[in-house]
């Protein structure tokens, strides 16, 4: 293969990511029109720049990757996300882990209240340093957890005692044996989301039950701070959706959608980090104003809300599904 960008996947749409050399081309519906709507920094990792495609016709954001051969996992907020699990030291991070723990609790009530049932077996892809498996665990749920970081799966270990997987082993799982799956904020970040959709599909049970939590593209707080709003998170989010494409796209791979509602701290959070990539002074003041502004906006808008969890209940397969993208190998 010459150098350049490879193109892994064929079977589905959704399942090849972007590079500036064919950044018009909607990867989901593959319209020619898609236009640059903006261009983001990554504040976490790098200080890289990226550029977010908007596709007009399926409403589908995406991030260009760079061609620079390093794949987004190189991007990913690991040290991050372990410190974040450590005692809290600052008002962001006490902030963090009460809204957390309150998050947690509030998870658990709402599969305990959709499923009716206080046990079962539960499969949370995208784990990161474990605090919901462990109190799923801790309620009589049978936990599986697959994590592609071993620092992670390292720190789950050693706090909580539970043992994670790694992405390989997903793929030695029984298939119809969980009640529920779980994607916590895990859906955009993956290059090939229908092929994880699918495989959780098949490890559901006929009536299984799939849990997503996402940032939402359509979002009051998404639409005010523009290029700079965290929650777009180049280029660890690869894809940004609204509500009625992530339900369309679930409904494609035989998914119903249930219930949605609003997490009602993201938007919190996601102001606090926004207002400080912008360099304004006192960000967690200004942050929480304007978090708590857009949460009493989107009162009764569910739909423009910062983040939402959306519940599916597995269902039959469409017979007809969306025509394959063409097999084709791209490069520079
Ligand atoms: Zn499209």
């Amino acid at each position: 293969m010459t150098r350049g960008v490879r193109w892994y996947y064929f079977c589905n749409p959704m399942a090849e990511t972007q590079n500036s050399t064919n950044a018009s081309e909607c990867p989901y519906c593959k319209s020619g029109g898609a236009f640059e709507m903006a261009q983001c920094t990554d504040h976490m990792v790098s200080g890289e720049r990226f550029r977010l495609y908007r596709c007009p016709d399926c409403s589908l954001v995406y991030t260009v990757l760079n061609n620079s051969g390093v794949e987004p996992g190189t991007y990913d907020k690991v040290q991050y996300r372990i410190t974040l699990g450590d005692k809290p030291r600052g008002l962001l991070r006490r902030l963090y882990h009460v809204a957390r723990s309150i998050m947690l609790r509030r998870k658990l009530k709402l599969i305990t209240r959709i499923t009716g049932r206080k046990g079962g077996r539960l499969l949370n892809y995208g784990a990161a340093i474990g605090y919901f498996s462990s109190i799923m665990e801790d309620h009589n749920w049978k936990v599986v957890s697959i994590e592609r970081s071993h620092e992670e799966r390292q720190f789950s270990l050693e706090m909580f005692h539970h043992r994670m997987m790694d992405e390989d082993a997903m793929n030695k799982l029984r298939k119809g044996t969980f009640d529920v799956a779980t994607l916590w904020h895990v859906l955009g970040n993956r290059k090939n989301i229908t092929e994880l959709i699918d495989r959780l599909y098949d490890l559901l049970t006929p009536n299984g039950i799939l849990f997503v939590a996402a940032p939402n593209s359509a979002s009051l707080d998404a639409a005010h701070y523009a290029d700079e709003w965290a929650g777009w998170d180049v280029p660890r989010h690869i894809w940004h959706m609204n509500p009625s494409l992530i339900q369309k796209v679930a409904k494609e791979h035989g998914f119903v959608m249930m219930h949605r509602e609003r997490l009602p701290f993201d938007v919190f959070y996601i102001c606090i980090l926004s207002e400080r990539n912008l360099h304004h002074i006192f960000p967690i003041t200004r942050g929480l104003v304007r978090g708590l502004y857009y949460h009493l906006k989107s009162i009764g808008h569910v739909d423009r809300s910062s983040s939402l969890v959306y519940v599916f209940r597995k269902i039959e397969r469409p017979r007809k599904r969306r025509r394959s993208a063409s097999a084709s190998a791209k490069t520079e």
